[in-house]
């Protein structure tokens, strides 16, 4: 996957503006954490649920859009 520095990141059919972390921020659209190995949603308890970990380091915690049920792209 090409990916320009500036301006968009392309995934798939869905075109996201790099600045998106910063209106997201403004328009107050959440973003979910997710366990990067596998992008499980991660609960308060930093737990995993899919790999039934019970505590996710949080060097494993990423954010994601979820711009599709169950489908994220990682900020
Ligand atoms: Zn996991």
């Amino acid at each position: 996957m090409a990916v320009a520095h500036k301006g968009a990141i392309s995934f798939g059919l869905v075109h996201i503006p790099v600045n998106l972390y910063v209106a997201a921020e403004r328009t107050g659209i959440t973003f979910n954490q997710l366990h990067k190995e596998c992008m499980g949603r991660i609960r308060y308890k930093k737990s995993c649920p899919t790999c039934n970990l019970d505590e996710v380091s949080k060097d494993d915690v990423v954010k994601g859009y979820e711009y599709e049920k169950n489908k994220y792209i990682v900020i």
